[in-house]
C-alpha cells in the first residue's frame, strides 16, 4: 500500500490509500465529491536511516566535486596462514 495525496479545489487536499502504481490522476473528494487532481509530494524524509541519508549525501555531493583517486586503496592485512576450516575439506 502506498499513500498517495490529492489535492480538491474546494475542500483542500486529502490522502489515498491504494496499491503502488494504481493510483489515478484524478480522484474524487470524498468530502463533496467533486474532482481533486493528483498532487506529487516528497516522501517523509524525516524517516530516513541516519546510515542511508549519509550515503545520499554523499552520493548527491561526488555529482560534482567527485573524490579522485590517484591509486588504488591497499589491500587488506591477510594471514597467511589457511583458514581451519579448509583443513576439514575431502582432499584429492
Ligand atoms: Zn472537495
Amino acid at each position: 500500500m502506498a499513500t498517495y495525496e490529492y489535492q480538491c479545489a474546494e475542500c483542500g487536499s486529502f490522502e489515498y490509500h491504494t496499491a503502488i502504481g494504481t493510483a489515478p490522476s484524478v480522484g474524487t473528494c470524498p468530502v463533496c465529491g467533486r474532482e481533486a487532481r493528483r498532487i506529487f509530494s516528497p516522501p517523509s524524509l524525516v524517516r530516513t536511516p541516519p546510515a542511508l541519508a549519509s550515503a545520499l549525501q554523499r552520493e548527491e555531493a561526488s555529482r560534482d566535486n567527485p573524490a579522485v583517486v590517484t591509486k588504488t586503496p591497499p589491500r587488506p592485512h591477510r594471514p597467511r596462514e589457511p583458514h581451519p576450516a579448509l583443513a576439514h575439506l575431502p582432499r584429492p
